[in-house]
C-alpha cells in the first residue's frame, strides 16, 4: 500500500504507462502517463488516453502503425489495474478492521475525536468515516 502518483490517496497501486497518439497527417503527437496508479485513476487515465487514441490516433502514416500498439498497451496496462481492489473498498475494509478499536474510542472519547482518529488511521474520507460510525452505533442500539 502506498499513495497513487495520479490523485495522492493512500492505496493500492500498480506501475502503468497509458499512451496517448494524435496523427495530423504530417506531424503526430504523443503523450504518456507513467507512475504508479490506484484503480480509479487507472480507468480514468485510460479512458481518456484510449478513447483519444482511437478517435484522433490513426491520421497519419507512421500513426496508422503507432495507434494499434498504443491501444494493445493501453488495454495490457488497465487489465493490471483492474486485478487490484478499489479505493473505497480498500478503505471500507481498514475501516473494518478499526471496529473493535473504534468501539472502544466510542466508550470513551466524543465522536468527533473518534471520527478524527480513524480518518488518521485508515485515510478515509470524513463522510466515510461518519458512514462506519453510524452503522456501529446503530448495530450498538439494536
Ligand atoms: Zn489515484
Amino acid at each position: 500500500m502506498t499513495r497513487c502518483e495520479f490523485c495522492g490517496t493512500r492505496a493500492p497501486v500498480t506501475s502503468v504507462v497509458f499512451r496517448q497518439n494524435t496523427g495530423m497527417i504530417v506531424f503526430r503527437q504523443t503523450r504518456a502517463w507513467e507512475g504508479h496508479a490506484c484503480r480509479d485513476c487507472g480507468r480514468a487515465i485510460f479512458r481518456r488516453a484510449t478513447l483519444h487514441t482511437a478517435l484522433f490516433g490513426w491520421w497519419g502514416t507512421i500513426s496508422l502503425f503507432v495507434t494499434p500498439v498504443f491501444l494493445v498497451l493501453n488495454v495490457v496496462h488497465l487489465a493490471r489495474v483492474l486485478r487490484m481492489p478499489s479505493v473505497e473498498v480498500v478503505r471500507r475494509a481498514q475501516l473494518a478492521a478499526h471496529e473493535a478499536y473504534a468501539q472502544n474510542l466510542l466508550a470513551t472519547k466524543d465522536r468527533r475525536t473518534v471520527a478524527e482518529v480513524l480518518q488518521r488511521e485508515s485515510g478515509a474520507s470524513r463522510s466515510e468515516v461518519e458512514a462506519f460510525l453510524d452503522g456501529l452505533v446503530a448495530a450498538r442500539a439494536a
